[in-house]
């Protein structure tokens, strides 16, 4: 397994798997890999030929005042799980060189952006596919891998590489929890033993929900409040937001169908953290 940082030293050694017709998979993380990020490679190496995974803290995605800074970076951890993982490439640019000075360019992916995640963490959506673009010039994948847990952002990039005739297929896969139920997220070590028990609240959420609706009660406003106020409960959570939405096109729904989605984003104390599920319309 090799480390790459540079652009053209990556851009080149995938020319050279592409000109020898290998199929590339290719996982993009922050880093901080834990077993969320390890199912996603795991699952790439199984279906190509060879597997690439980036690891760039992407400092546009950031709004001032965000977690940049202290986002937890550990390149040689992660390495380590790669190689176990029998990953071919660990591609880690530097932040200058993915936008050195006269950097211009953005993909703004519309609509879809605006929404959920989009509206307390305006721009994001928008630095997100233009690395993930960025990323995958470089990296010409043939599959990609995202998870579900940030269901949004998966909507936006799949979204993204059909309108620009991409040459990649985009795979979703599900979300990996803790055996409790709390999804596996690099930010939950910024989580205190007692705001760990906290933030199942978002995972008590979905069931909830769950419950509900095999109750039969698919009434989204009162799906939405019996999941607020349980949220409530927990003194120190605050909502960003508890939305209902159709899967494709992330619009707010009034009846729940097969289509729905139930996206949470939930502040536990100063930890932002997010949670999804698929509701099904039928019994
Ligand atoms: P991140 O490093 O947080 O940007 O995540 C990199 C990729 O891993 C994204 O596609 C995420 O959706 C995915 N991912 C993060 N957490 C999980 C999880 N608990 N289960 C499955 N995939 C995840």
């Amino acid at each position: 397994m090799k480390i790459i940082r540079s652009l053209k030293e990556m851009a080149n050694t995938a020319a050279a798997q592409k000109s020898g017709a290998k199929s590339i998979g290719f996982v993009p993380t922050m880093g901080a890999l834990h077993q969320g990020h390890l199912s996603l490679i795991r699952r790439a190496r199984k279906e190509n030929d060879f597997v690439v995974v980036s690891i760039f803290v992407n400092p546009t995605q950031f709004a001032p005042g965000e977690d940049f800074e202290k986002y937890p970076r550990h390149l040689k951890l992660d390495a380590q799980l790669c190689r176990k993982e029998g990953v071919d490439i660990v591609f880690s640019p530097g932040a200058k060189q993915m936008y050195p000075d006269n950097y211009k360019t953005y993909v703004q992916v519309e609509d879809l952006s605006n929404h959920l995640c989009g509206l307390s963490r305006p721009g994001h959506f928008k630095a997100v596919a233009t690395v993930v673009a960025k990323l995958f010039n470089l990296v010409r994948p043939d599959i990609a891998y995202f998870g579900q847990k940030d269901a949004q952002q998966a909507i936006i990039i799949k979204r993204m590489a059909a309108d620009l005739n991409m040459p990649v297929k985009i795979k979703v896969l599900a979300t990996v929890r803790q055996r409790n139920g709390l999804a596996l997220s690099s930010r939950n070590v910024y989580l205190t033993k007692q705001e760990k028990q906290e933030a199942l609240v978002l995972f008590k959420s979905l069931n909830l929900a769950r419950a509900l609706l095999k109750k039969g009660r698919r009434n989204v406003k009162f799906l939405l409040e019996k999941i607020k106020a349980l949220i409530r409960l927990e003194k120190r959570a605050v909502i960003d937001y508890v939305a209902i939405v159709d899967r494709r096109t992330l619009q707010p729904v009034k009846k729940i169908s097969d289509n729905c989605l139930l996206a949470l984003a939930v502040r536990i104390g100063k930890t932002r953290l997010l949670d999804n599920t698929i509701l099904k319309g039928k019994r």
